[in-house]
């Protein structure tokens, strides 16, 4: 008799067959039934057999196919048939369960395609795998509450929240659009949302209205990078507007012009300066406008609310009538948020990560042409070894009683059950008790949500 090719003691190996692509395993269930599973007599006798292919996991890169010469019996008590169960087996997707959970891990970061391609199923069976999957990580993983919380804009497909830890420059979550609707459902399933003390975002009335209802204690703050960023705007505006009116010969005479006016005053080298003063000179609307940008970024020195407002109003009336209309936008939404603008001057709240999330979001996209919202969504948030656990290490203490499960029981696609496995790096309790209160049970680690340069770095070395 073979070698028990397949590792599983449930199994006898009784013959193998290999081929250039693919390893034929013939294999019986090890144990026979003792009793009629209907009415438990042990009265049982052999009734015929029928031939099962079950899928499992590759060897040695080949597919592997489980022929399973499955026993039926009749209880001569009942008089009913049955045939023996598969150990170990999903029956309705006729694969082996340690197949099924390595699918679900796999299909994080694998295409669907290349994984059926590689086990030899449908890829559809791989999809409804991976659902599963994500619908088990979804109640597994519990991220911590960020108490600086961020609510962001990213373009994944179309525009999506996307929700952050500002502390730990960590994404918590990516929700499907950027509706009011949207956010409140999201925030309302949160447990120990009294720990968000600050909501930094964007200026888009649907967040603001949601923490409002959902958060109300909750200060919100618009950040920083979103305010300035208007100013920029505005002055590109008038840059090519200015642009469009110049010769040929005129406008090679502004090289570099972008990236010199975007720059803050104090940070040009003499040569930028240089430029700038030739640029100013000769186009004085073009330097008018630089010198609005940069006043309006001074009112971001300010050490009050107050001041930034007193600042502001200095910086408007100061507008001279010929580059206002560039600034309208600015002027508008400084004026319907700027309680929340200023807000920041007390709590100068503002996320660091917003060009690293943004060159993840760009290659996520580019990677992910062909994949659904929900599979890269799960790309980023479970991403094996993405995630920023928090905490010391952990005291020695004596064992629990009470382990964590391997294997979660989930309710799967056709009505029925089965198990999937847990991964490693999320085993651990998810409880809604805050256990960072107490020492002696942080044993296990506070998860942060995913790093987002921890990402990005693996999408660059090409791991997800
Ligand atoms: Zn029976």
């Amino acid at each position: 008799m073979p070698a028990n090719i397949l590792n599983l003691p449930q199994y006898t190996v009784t013959a193998l067959k290999e081929d250039e692509h693919d390893y034929h395993v013939s294999a019986d269930v090890s144990q026979q039934p003792l009793r009629c599973p209907h009415c438990q007599s042990s009265d049982i006798r052999g009734f015929g057999r029928r031939e099962q292919l079950i899928k499992d996991l590759p060897i040695h890169g080949k597919r592997v196919g489980v022929y399973v010469d499955t026993r039926r019996y009749q209880c001569t008590c009942c008089t009913r048939t049955f045939y023996e169960e598969l150990p170990v087996v999903d029956e309705k997707r006729k694969m082996t369960k340690r197949l099924v959970s390595w699918i679900g891990r796999q299909s994080i970061s694998r295409t669907f395609s290349s994984l059926a391609d590689e086990v030899g199923i449908v890829e559809g069976t791989v999809r409804s795998i991976f659902r599963d999957y994500i619908n088990e990580l979804e109640k597994t993983v519990r991220f911590e509450i960020p108490q600086w919380m961020g609510i962001d804009e990213i373009h994944l497909i179309k525009p999506r929240c996307v929700v952050t830890n500002i502390e730990n420059n960590t994404i918590v979550d990516i929700l499907k659009d950027r509706n009011k609707k949207t956010v409140i459902a999201y925030l309302s399933q949160l447990k120990g949302l009294d720990k968000v003390n600050y909501v930094a975002m964007d200026m888009w009335s649907p967040y603001k209205d949601a923490m409002e209802i959902v958060i109300p204690h909750a200060k919100i703050v618009i950040d920083k990078f979103h305010v300035v960023r208007m100013a920029n705007d505005a002055l590109e505006r008038v840059r090519k507007s200015l642009r469009e009116q110049l010769t040929p010969k005129q406008r090679r005479g502004l090289m570099n012009d972008r990236f010199v006016l975007l720059k803050r005053e104090r940070d040009l080298n003499d040569r930028e300066a240089f430029l700038l003063d030739g640029w100013c000179q000769n186009y004085p609307e073009l330097g008018l406008a630089y010198r609005q940008k940069e006043t309006f970024y001074q009112i971001y020195d300010a050490q009050s609310p107050d001041q930034a407002k007193a600042l502001f109003r200095e910086w408007y009336h100061s507008l001279s009538p010929e580059i206002r209309p560039a600034y309208s936008d600015l002027v508008r939404a400084w004026g319907n948020w700027e309680p929340y603008i200023c807000n920041y001057f007390e709590h100068p709240v503002t996320n660091a990560y917003t060009e690293s999330l943004n060159n993840l979001i760009r290659v996520m996209n580019r990677l992910g042409r062909g994949y659904s919202f929900e599979a890269l969504r799960a790309k980023i948030l479970f991403a094996e070894g993405a995630h920023k656990v928090g905490g010391q290490r952990p005291k020695f203490q004596r064992q629990q009683s009470t382990r964590l499960p391997e294997f979660s029981r989930v309710a799967n696609f056709n009505g029925g059950e089965e198990y999937l496995e847990v991964p490693q790096f999320l085993r651990r309790d998810c409880s809604d008790s805050d256990v960072g209160e107490n020492p002696a049970s942080t044993w296990y680690n506070k998860n942060y949500g995913v790093d987002i340069s921890t990402l990005a770095t693996m999408i660059e070395l090409g791991q997800l």
